[in-house]
């Protein structure tokens, strides 16, 4: 398989080399050249071997025989549920897809527990190491870190707000006890913590001494790992389910669509959304332009911008990357995105719906599921929950659960009156050594504390 920039003028590379780039070098996405067919997964059962199939066509010989399947085997091993992501029903018509069992409860593992052993395997094969830096409000940092902390080819080093994230989101990150992984307090905000890794990544001489690299959500290796959850989840049912996904970045739900595209059995998409709405005003108003973010209880869909979004504009831009250049580039000069009626007609009418959950409907949505099944669910899946049951229609629906209650305690102890407990596994979070670094906002000293942790030498 060769992969394509979603901008038209990066080179086309092959999988492991798309793996390794992350971002193309015209600043756009990568996507396949051409959609494979759902492979043939008759008699397949186990979930590690249906990841190995959907995913086949993607990966190709890139990571050497039989490898693909291995990793597999070893990144799902690591979740706490026999069936990886179970399918809990709720109602009569709606489910729940637990996408939450991995290391870190959030369904971040599900990419990551593969994304960073696949990145260790090429590494392997190449000879070479590298640094992964990133910062973090809390989900994505912990899922990282323990997506590699066994791979001996990275070091990574993970900033985040100091004081800003939850206690359970920076033990999550502080007491993994791995000689490759770092964490640092830094002492400002979310913002000044990612505006130190982007200043890391523009300085040019950095970036080739330490091999930075990054395992954000725009890497294509983790958009094709959580296609495969839309596959099992569909084949489950009788019927053509609806999918509906709580959304930040658009990263989960475009795997979705990709699902269907393969030919996967799936009627039509809900994109749930917090206060920060833009997809959902985009989906049923036309109006894409952004506005100011909101933080809410549900901070992994804090966003205004969709990362991901990219990708299915190129596609409706009939795969034309000077179009979707251009486009992009008015969206970021005026803030607002226009698409033609052809392209809504094909691509948005009739295959999404969107519907918005702002904090006290958020709230109440988990105080009723609570009280009619039992079952506390985070504010993330809440959102989803909600939207699920304003827009059902005929279909069964499955909402995606993205985290497990005990990451928000805060917000379902406020709906329910019951703080949710940790899993057995992370039951003893709270009395493990906590090991960090607190450095200053200032460029040159987080610097020389990478270049002082990183094994990559040049
Ligand atoms: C990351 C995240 C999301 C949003 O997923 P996207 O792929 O960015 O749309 C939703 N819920 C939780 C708990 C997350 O961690």
């Amino acid at each position: 398989m060769r992969y394509v920039s979603s901008r038209g003028l990066a080179p086309d590379l092959g999988f492991a080399d798309v793996l390794l780039a992350g971002l193309a070098n015209d600043g756009g996405l990568y996507m396949p050249a051409t959609w494979p067919a759902m492979p043939d997964l008759t008699g397949l059962h186990d979930y590690a071997d249906i990841a190995a199939a959907v995913m086949s066509p993607f990966v190709g010989d890139d990571l050497g025989d039989g490898a693909l399947a291995d990793l597999c085997r070893e990144a799902y091993g690591t979740f706490r549920h026999p069936a990886v992501v179970p399918l809990v029903q709720i109602d009569e018509r709606q489910w729940l897809l637990e996408l939450f069992h991995g290391p870190t409860l959030a369904f971040k593992d599900v990419a990551l527990q593969l994304v960073g052993r696949m990145f260790d395997r090429v590494l392997d094969q190449r000879g070479q190491r590298i640094t992964i830096v990133g910062a973090t409000s809390g989900d994505t940092g912990s899922a990282a870190i323990d997506g590699v902390k066994q791979c001996g080819n990275i070091d990574i080093v993970i900033l985040y707000p100091s004081g800003r994230t939850s206690d359970v989101q920076r033990r999550q990150m502080t007491t993994v006890d791995s000689p490759n992984v770092h964490t640092v307090a830094v002492d400002g905000n979310f913002d000044d913590c990612q505006d130190l890794v982007k200043a890391m990544f523009g300085d040019a001489a950095f970036r080739d001494e330490l091999q930075l690299s990054a395992v954000n959500s725009i890497n294509w290796a983790r958009v094709m790992a959580q296609i495969v959850y839309y596959v099992t989840a569909s084949r489950t049912l009788a019927e053509s389910p609806t999918f509906c996904v709580p959304t930040g970045n658009f990263g989960n739900v475009l795997s979705g669509w990709i699902a269907q595209r393969m030919g996967a059995s799936i009627h039509d998409f809900i994109v749930a959304s917090n206060s920060n709405d833009i997809l959902t005003r985009f989906i049923n108003d036309g109006d894409m332009s952004t506005r100011d973010v909101i933080p809410t209880l549900s901070p992994s869909m804090d966003i205004q911008v969709s990362s991901n979004f990219e990708r299915l504009l190129f596609e409706m831009n009939g795969r034309d990357g000077g179009l979707t250049a251009e486009q992009l580039g008015r969206f970021r000069a005026t803030g607002r995105l226009t698409l033609e009626a052809d392209q809504r007609a094909e691509f948005i009418d009739g295959n999404f719906r969107a519907a918005r959950f702002d904090d006290d409907r958020t709230l109440a949505e988990i105080r009723r599921v609570h009280a009619e099944t039992g079952l506390l669910v985070d504010p993330h899946t809440a959102t989803g929950i909600g939207a699920a049951r304003e827009l059902a229609g005929d279909q069964p629906v499955i909402t995606l659960s993205t985290a497990h209650p005990a990451k928000f305690p805060d917000a379902v102890e406020r709906a329910t009156g019951v703080r949710p407990g940790l899993p057995p596994h992370l039951a003893d979070l709270f009395e493990r050594p906590e090991r960090t670094h607190s450095l200053p906002n200032d460029l040159a000293e987080v610097q020389q504390f990478v270049r002082s942790v990183s094994r990559v030498r040049a």
